[in-house]
């Protein structure tokens, strides 16, 4: 039997397969229709990952896990037909040192004819080529991956051979550029997509790219329907070894939207700053993450600093530029707003400023909001100044008058009170009843003349600083005692109550806690009907004193008892027509008490009367 696979004429079987046991490819034939190995090359045996041993046996026994894949049938294929067959990177599954895995080949199964022109066997030539598929698949998939996240976040991706001019770019770059996906653009008509006045950029960006190799550029293109839209442009040149620019490989991005927002956040800025510059309101903003802090014009002016540019700071312009009497009221507004459980960030004070430069003297109004993070630690605290200096002087000349006003009043009136006394002293001598009478009656109007009288001169001391508490040891019972009585001619159509008890002696301002107490009574006299019950109480709590003033009168709703010790606050309603007053008794009584470091409050419901109290420290 001889073999006939194009074997030269002058070559011995045995030549032959010599030559084939050395030849550089992977060879074996196979013969007869069982595929008989019978001559396996090295190479072949290596990609196989057996020995010598499968020579002479049947293919299917030397190698028995390709029995279920397709190659025996396309051996029989090919020894039927004598057609040859190519495989193409085709998977094969094989046992290496016993582990199976997965390998691709390119192969060719030829058919060997027998000297009689039959088909006797057929030669396998092989080469692995698993490595390059991998790598091929890997580059594969890591493409897929860069280009399912380019889709996803909406960017194109280009590669431009920067030699031959050709651009190769995802669909979603040309719809950026207002084509279909489906469409191919070269790198001229990019160009001539961008808008003329923009071109510009694009090809000074372009210029510098290939200097520094990077590519950036934002501009606009013009689609189809005319619309404009905003790009942009990012990129990487590729070099070759010798440092000839090859290929640039970027991504664009539709920045329209953006734009747009940037666009609308700037207008609103303007208009926010057109409106606080109409207002002469100025804005401050402090970050307290890295302690920087921007005041605008507006507020340099009012710390009298117009001309300074520079930076600011907390302490050496803010603090430095208060008024002396104010830095630590005003610090401590501001500690307050960083507590979030005292203030809820709000911060609105008062306060005088020494102009840093122009030395002037202005008063400001600040109001505030301090944000903080999910630990409640201050994050950001910004706000607005405005200069009330104007209503300030206004407000001190109108305090001035009042002052001067009420201090002319007081003179007369205590003459008057003295001349009365006289005469009530010789009415009572005569008898004369109706004299009697009408003395006590005008007694009791001055009284109460005088109590307004100097309830204005405690509010124009108040608000100019110089009310003063002096304080002395007393007992509290003893007081109230005192004030009730001086209280009951006067009201004699109440029934005013007070049991006293063990004395309760305190540190405190004696006269001006009287004056608190006096105005709760008479406003439980003035507030509730005639005949009805008013009772003092005077009790000592732990670390406390409390004294309240219960009446039966119309009572005070929820919303106005937040309000009412508020300075000029009245509450203005059918249940208080007819009544009339001025709305500074509970104002300054809330001040005295606040300077005694006490607590003043009211639990009342609308008609059910009034319970009127403060604490002071024992
Ligand atoms: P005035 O009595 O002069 O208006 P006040 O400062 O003493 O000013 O009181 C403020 C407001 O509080 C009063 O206008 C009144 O509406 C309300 N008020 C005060 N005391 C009582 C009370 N005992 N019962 C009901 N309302 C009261």
């Amino acid at each position: 039997m001889s073999t006939n696979v194009n074997r030269p004429g002058n070559l011995s079987q045995q030549n032959f397969q010599h030559l084939m046991a050395q030849a550089p490819v992977a060879i074996s034939i196979l013969r007869g229709p069982q595929f008989i190995i019978e001559l396996a090359n090295s190479q072949i045996l290596e990609l196989w990952g057996k020995n010598e041993n499968v020579i002479g046996l049947q293919l299917t026994a030397g190698l028995p896990e390709i029995k279920d894949q397709p190659f025996v049938a396309l051996l029989q294929g090919v020894y039927n037909t004598g057609v040859t067959h190519y495989g193409h990177e085709a998977r094969v599954t094989l046992v290496r040192d016993n582990v199976p895995g997965q390998y691709y080949f390119n192969f060719v199964y030829q058919a060997i004819t027998d000297t009689d022109g039959s088909i006797g066997g057929i030669m396998v030539v092989a080469t692995e080529v698993t490595e390059q598929v991998l790598s091929r698949r890997k580059l594969e998939d890591a493409e897929e991956r860069l280009r399912l996240a380019a889709e996803a976040t909406g960017l194109g991706t280009f590669d431009l051979d920067l030699q031959k001019g050709v651009i190769i770019h995802s669909p979603r770059l040309a719809e950026i550029f207002g084509r279909r996906s489906t469409d191919n653009i070269s790198h001229a008509e990019l160009r001539q997509i961008v808008l003329p006045v923009d071109l510009h950029i694009v090809i000074g960006a372009f210029d510098r790219a290939l200097q520094t190799g990077i590519y950036f550029y934002e501009a606009r293109v013009i689609w189809l329907d005319a619309t404009i839209h905003w790009i942009r442009t990012t990129g990487k040149i590729i070099y070759s070894d010798n440092g000839a620019p090859l290929r640039m490989l970027g991504t664009i991005q539709d920045i329209s939207e953006q734009k747009r927002i940037l666009d609308d956040l700037q207008k609103s800025e303007e208009n926010l700053r057109l409106a606080t510059q109409a207002a002469e309101v100025g804005t401050f903003d402090l970050d307290l993450l890295n302690q920087s802090m921007v005041w605008d014009r507006r507020c340099r002016e009012l710390f009298g600093m117009e001309d300074f540019d520079g930076p600011v700071s907390y302490d050496n312009q803010f603090l430095f530029g208060l008024h002396p009497d104010d830095k630590e009221k005003t610090d401590q507004a501001v500690n307050r707003a960083y507590n979030r459980q005292l203030s809820n960030g709000e911060y609105d004070v008062e306060y005088r400023t020494i102009g840093i430069d122009d030395k002037k003297l202005r008063w400001v109004r600040a109001k505030g909001k301090v944000s903080f993070n999910d630990e409640d630690i201050p994050q950001r605290f910004i706000g607005a100044v405005l200069d009330i200096t104007e209503n300030k002087l206004n407000e001190i000349r109108k305090n001035d008058f009042i002052a001067i006003a009420s201090h002319e009043l007081k003179t007369p009136l205590t003459s008057l009170k003295a001349y009365i006394q006289l005469l009530h002293v010789n009415a009572r001598k005569s008898g004369d009843s109706f004299l009697l009478n009408a003395l006590q009656k005008s007694e009791n109007q001055i009284n109460k003349m005088t109590k307004l009288i100097y309830g204005f001169l405690d509010l124009s001391k108040l608000e100019s600083g110089k009310l003063r508490l002096e304080r002395h040891e007393f007992d509290l019972n003893a007081l109230i005692e005192e004030v009730t009585a001086e209280n009951r001619p006067i009201a004699q159509s109440h029934t005013i109550t007070f049991s006293g008890g063990k004395p309760i002696i305190i540190t405190a301002d004696r006269e001006k806690i009287g004056q608190v107490i006096n105005n709760f009574i008479s406003n439980a006299v003035k507030y509730s009907p005639k005949k009805t019950d008013i009772k003092v109480s005077a009790q000592c709590l732990t670390g406390q004193v409390k004294v309240s003033i219960h009446d039966n009168g119309i009572g005070i709703k929820l919303k106005d008892q937040q309000n009412i010790f508020q300075r000029f606050y009245r509450v203005e309603d059918e249940s208080t027509k007819g009544f009339s007053g001025f709305g500074i008794g509970l104002y300054l009584s809330a001040e005295i008490i606040e300077l005694h470091h006490g607590k003043i409050g009211v639990d009342s419901a609308e008609g059910q009367g009034a319970e009127f109290y403060f604490l002071l420290p024992a």
